[in-house]
């Protein structure tokens, strides 16, 4: 993987226009080749493009349904602080220019995100590469090359070659359910996350959520000031499980559901039943790769997306083919830039890869590390404990620094303060010498 000094300029095609599909053309850009991004919406920003409308089907398990590509509800504030969030050389701070529209917070509003990513677009003139409200419905090897059909909002169909094709279509947009067992039968609503908006339509409810992660917990207590009760049911939680949450008098946390009756009771694994009208299913989402074929080469099994060296690159099908962003529990935007200059110089030729046996090797030895911790096939992608390395890695690939120590403790902290502290995370903190610390690294790199 040593750097060389070799540079070819190709035709690249970028499928998606949100914070890696930006970050994918900037740096292929820089690294001289001619990009052209596909986007289906009518901007950038992807899942940052909030938008009051949902899918019809609420739990969106029609496959011809029209898609919204969104999941973000209308009270979301991001999960991070904003300074260990953006990207490296752009970072996401409030600027004497910015207007007083914007948001301040150190945990701002989905729009404020939003217009940190416009930004980010103009500043590095992304938008003139972007052919917007183009959906890409078919991405295949031909030969060496790859072919990329699209169909655009007025109907007319596209068909071209290009040299390689980087894959940033998003994972937060095609739901996953739990198995409830007697769901079947029971009576209530169901709705995924994906299609929660608002609290409006749980008013006076008995509402259970499943899923205690960053959705459940936000949308459960977005739901308490108008339902009557609201019930988390958490798997990650004992059997016994049962507590009130601080913050608000009517949000009762639990373990997993036993079953679902016809009567529309749900029983809980600690005993407990509710007489409930809604479930909020806050259970993830799946990768969805419905443009590829790859004669069956890459498949999306348990939610593991394989096989991919480092969650990047198809052994078989490398360089030409590239997935970034696909990693997740992570700074998102961080990585998707460091993946984003892995790609872009492995595709010019001044990084080379391992050979693709020395590539399957990888992926075997990684699978096989996951199976041996009984790290589930799911979490295949999660990077959590292994970030760091996994980023200083990625970093040490081309050359640029490893993610700062400000920058961990910052997400550390946050990750801490989210589990032990989630009705007050966003407002209240303890690391204020790391905000200090990093608007002086801000300022050295302006310098
Ligand atoms: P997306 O933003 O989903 O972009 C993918 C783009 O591809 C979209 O614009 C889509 O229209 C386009 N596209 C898809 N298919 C096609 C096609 N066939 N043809 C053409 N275009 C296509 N991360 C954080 O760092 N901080 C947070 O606080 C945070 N909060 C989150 C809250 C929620 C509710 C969720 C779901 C995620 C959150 N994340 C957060 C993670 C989030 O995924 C990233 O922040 C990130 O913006 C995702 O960027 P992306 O470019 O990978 O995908």
């Amino acid at each position: 993987m040593a750097p060389c000094s070799r540079i070819n300029s190709l035709q690249v095609a970028v499928i998606g226009a949100g914070s890696a599909g930006l970050a994918a053309a900037r740096e292929l850009h820089r690294e001289s080749h001619s990009v052209v991004v596909f986007e289906r919406q009518s901007q950038v920003g992807g899942l940052w493009v909030y938008t009051p409308k949902s899918e019809p089907d609420p739990l969106s398990l029609d496959p011809n349904r029209t898609i919204v590509h969104s999941s973000v509800y209308e009270s979301l504030r991001t999960n991070l602080p904003r300074e260990c969030m953006g990207f490296r050389d752009f970072p996401f701070v409030p600027r004497p220019e910015d207007g007083e529209s914007r948001d301040p917070r150190r945990y701002p509003s989905h729009s404020e995100v939003l217009a940190y990513l416009q930004d980010f677009a103009r500043e590095f003139k992304i938008e003139e590469m972007v052919r917007f409200e183009t959906e890409v419905v078919l991405v295949e090897a031909q030969g060496r090359k790859w072919r990329i059909q699209s169909r655009n909002s007025d109907g007319t169909y596209g068909d071209e070659i290009f040299d390689a094709v980087v894959v940033c279509s998003g994972h937060y947009t095609e739901p996953r359910l739990a198995h409830v067992p007697g769901i079947d039968s029971w009576p209530g609503k169901q709705i995924h996350s994906h299609n929660y908006r608002v609290p409006d339509p749980f008013k006076d409810q008995v509402v259970v959520v499943i899923g205690n992660f960053a959705s459940g917990s936000d949308i459960s207590r977005d739901i308490t000031g108008l339902a009557k009760e609201v019930h988390i049911s958490s798997r990650s939680n004992p059997p016994e499980t049962y507590e009130k949450l601080p913050g608000s008098n009517n949000l009762w946390l639990h373990s997993m559901i036993e079953t679902a009756r016809d009567d529309g009771s749900i029983v809980f694994q600690n005993g407990k039943v509710v007489q409930a009208d809604t479930i909020v299913h806050c259970t993830g989402y799946k990768y969805h790769f419905p443009f590829l074929n790859t004669n069956d080469y890459i498949t999306v099994d348990d939610n593991c997306v394989g096989p991919l060296y480092k969650h990047v690159f198809p052994p078989a099908l490398a360089p030409g083919l590239s997935f970034i962003g696909l990693a997740w529990m992570s700074l998102h935007f961080f990585l998707v830039e460091l993946q984003s200059k892995w790609v872009a110089s492995v595709l010019s030729g001044r990084v080379t890869l391992p050979s693709q046996d020395e590539m399957m090797e990888d992926v075997n030895d990684f699978c096989a590390m996951l199976d041996a911790n009984g790290i589930p096939k799911r979490y295949t992608h999660r990077l959590g404990t292994f970030q760091v390395d996994y980023l200083n890695w990625l970093a040490e690939q081309t050359c640029a620094p490893h993610v700062e120590q400000w920058r961990i403790q910052q997400v550390e902290g946050a990750y801490r303060r989210f589990a032990t502290e989630s009705d007050t995370f966003r407002d209240k903190w303890d690391d204020v010498h790391l905000v200090a610390e990093c608007y002086e690294d801000f300022l050295r790199q302006k310098l």
